[in-house]
């Protein structure tokens, strides 16, 4: 079966092309990209068009930082509710973070993972190994077994690693196969029990604080340590001024860091919690304006390679309860295209760019080849209706929960339809309106 995408705006990060152009798919690759009527299959009856004008056609996204709960928290998410959510934000593949329960640190919980995801049937899922057996920061897992059972990174993501010679081996045993370490920078004796960023704000509302000088104490000492071992080192999450600036340093220096920025990092500030809404708590905190406008620059300047998730699902037990005692974390998949192409409205991105931090730049880091349009490749891609608005409805979504700060929120842009290898995983016309 074959597929002619018909009359969309081409935007392909990987080759830089941005024009009207048709895409032509034949069975699980793209065969070809080309100007309008320039395709042609050889017999049309089996040629299927979808017609594309005012879309724009681009690669599936990839999210680097997916925490799907399963095994373990079925209840906040499984393989399959999470893969939905992500189709339906535009996702092709995700990576699943490794803190479920039990911890995926073996062989056998990637298997796991990798087996209900093929049953799902939907976006890809790369299951990220953990760093230390059971993210105790201990002892190193182990990284061949892992690798060789499909995960695509190393993380104790939801854990910071304290302990700095653990991750230096880290970074050095991943090396020798060729797995980037993830980390989650949080200096946990600064951190504290603090619930929100430290600032005018938290003194305020009289929470307790979060400085953000716990995250850049950790993103120094991980670069250090990638300039030491040479290893490959992605942060997760980054949120703070002072880490934005670290990373461009060691970047500048040729130390091999990439960096990742949530949609509520460079969109909110601290001072949306002044409503003490649960699904604000997140970690690392929303910060200041300052760091804000720190994200924005770094991703406007490169530093920041990624646009990720951090999609952390959790359901009205962990977030419908004072501040203080709620769990960390906000969903995100489902507002993550809308959130990025806000960027381009406020002219910190241009649409390659934003395109490009959801797809081709992730698939670097995890070393796949996806995220790009052109012969030969799987035929994972994403239709967007740039000037679709809605309002956000938590009670719409695919993910089974519901925590999400931007329900109510008017929003532009929306994946219409999604294929991955060829097959259509979502289609904004099954919607039921
Ligand atoms: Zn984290």
């Amino acid at each position: 079966m074959s597929k002619l995408i018909r009359g969309g705006r081409v935007l392909d990060p990987a080759s830089g092309l941005d024009d009207l152009h048709d895409v032509f798919i034949e069975g699980d690759k793209i065969s070809g990209v080309g100007p309008p009527g320039s395709l042609q299959a050889t017999s049309d009856a089996s040629v299927e068009v979808i017609e594309a004008a005012g879309l724009w056609v681009v690669p599936g996204f990839i999210d680097l930082h997916t925490h799907l709960r399963e095994p373990g928290e079925e209840y906040k998410e499984t393989i399959l509710t999470g893969s939905q959510a992500a189709a339906a934000g535009g996702f092709t593949a995700i990576c699943c973070m490794p803190n479920t329960k039990p911890v995926n640190d073996n062989s056998a919980v990637t298997d796991f993972i990798l087996r209900r995801a093929a049953e799902a049937d939907l976006v890809r899922v790369f299951p990220v190994g953990a760093i230390s057996k059971g993210q105790q920061g201990e002892v190193l897992a182990e990284y061949g077994e892992l690798k060789e059972a499909g995960v695509v990174a190393v993380s104790d993501d939801g854990q910071a690693v304290t302990n700095s010679q653990l991750m230096r081996r880290a970074l050095e045993y991943a090396q020798v196969f060729d797995l980037p370490v993830i980390s989650h920078a949080e200096d946990r004796t600064l951190a504290g029990d603090g619930v929100m960023n430290e600032g005018v704000v938290s003194t305020r509302l009289g929470l307790r604080e979060i400085p953000s000088v716990a995250e850049d104490i950790m993103v120094f000492r991980d670069c250090s340590l990638a300039t030491l071992t040479g290893g490959r080192l992605h942060i997760a999450h980054l949120s703070s001024a002072g880490a934005v600036e670290l990373v461009r340093q060691f970047k500048a220096r040729g130390v091999q860091v990439t960096a990742e920025a949530t949609p509520h990092h460079f969109t909110l500030t601290d001072e949306a919690l002044e409503n003490f809404d649960t699904n604000l708590k997140v970690n690392p905190p929303i910060r200041s304006p300052v760091d804000l406008a720190a994200i924005q620059q770094g991703l406007a300047d490169g530093t920041i390679d990624a646009i990720a998730t951090d999609h952390a699902p959790h359901s009205t037990i962990e977030k419908d309860v004072e501040f203080d005692y709620a769990a960390f974390g906000m969903i995100g998949l489902e507002t993550a295209l809308p959130l990025t192409l806000r960027l381009i409205d406020q002219g910190i991105l241009g649409p390659l760019e934003a395109i490009g931090k959801l797809t081709s730049n992730p698939a670097r880091i995890i070393g796949v080849d996806l995220g790009r349009l052109a012969p030969g490749c799987p035929a994972d891609v994403t239709l967007i209706d740039p000037k679709r608005t809605f309002t956000v409805d938590v009670n719409r979504f695919r993910s089974k929960s519901r925590n999400s700060p931007f329900h109510g929120w008017d929003l532009k842009g929306k994946a219409v339809i999604v294929l991955r290898d060829g097959k259509v995983i979502f289609s904004d016309e099954n919607e039921s309106a």
